[in-house]
């Protein structure tokens, strides 16, 4: 039961079959996120937030989850 639905690891929101663990829109803001701290590396999640327009929470999460 419910095998092809997941949920995105973000946001929580079920996802359908996708080759990500995310849905579109944090795919979206992890790749801004992600392209950010590479230029930037030693910058304050709240500047992430700030430059990236993606929530301060979500950035936390996404540094937690490791970037992949
Ligand atoms: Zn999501």
């Amino acid at each position: 039961m419910g095998e092809f639905v997941r949920n995105c690891r973000l946001c929580k929101e079920p996802i359908e079959s996708t080759p990500f663990a995310l849905c579109a829109t944090c795919l979206l803001e992890s790749n801004r996120v992600q392209s950010f701290v590479i230029k930037y590396p030693h910058v304050s999640i709240e500047r992430i937030s700030e430059e990236t327009e993606v929530p301060s929470d979500k950035v936390k999460q996404m540094v937690k989850l490791g970037s992949n």
